[in-house]
């Protein structure tokens, strides 16, 4: 009995110990996303202040959502994304 409450107590402390693991891995990935979300959103058209990060984003996007953005859809001033 004594063998299997500290077989037990084994694999949860295992367990623990991995999932412990995972949130510390994936904290700076949560911190990365943070930012990138955080760039998204406040990305501004340097001419009239627009709102362009999610269209940044989208010249970003793989596959078919991807699309090319080279003029501010509000004010119509070119830019490139580097800026
Ligand atoms: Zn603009």
């Amino acid at each position: 009995m004594f063998g299997i409450a500290s077989w037990l107590a084994i694999i949860v402390s295992l367990f623990f110990a991995r999932e412990g693991l995972r949130i510390l891995t994936i904290f700076p990935f949560l911190a990365f996303m943070a930012a990138a979300l955080a760039q998204i959103f406040f990305v501004r058209c340097p001419r009239c202040n627009g709102n362009v990060g999610l269209l940044v984003a989208q010249t970003l996007a793989p596959g078919r959502f991807k699309t090319h953005v080279s003029n501010c859809p509000y004010c119509g001033v070119s830019f490139d994304h580097t800026a």
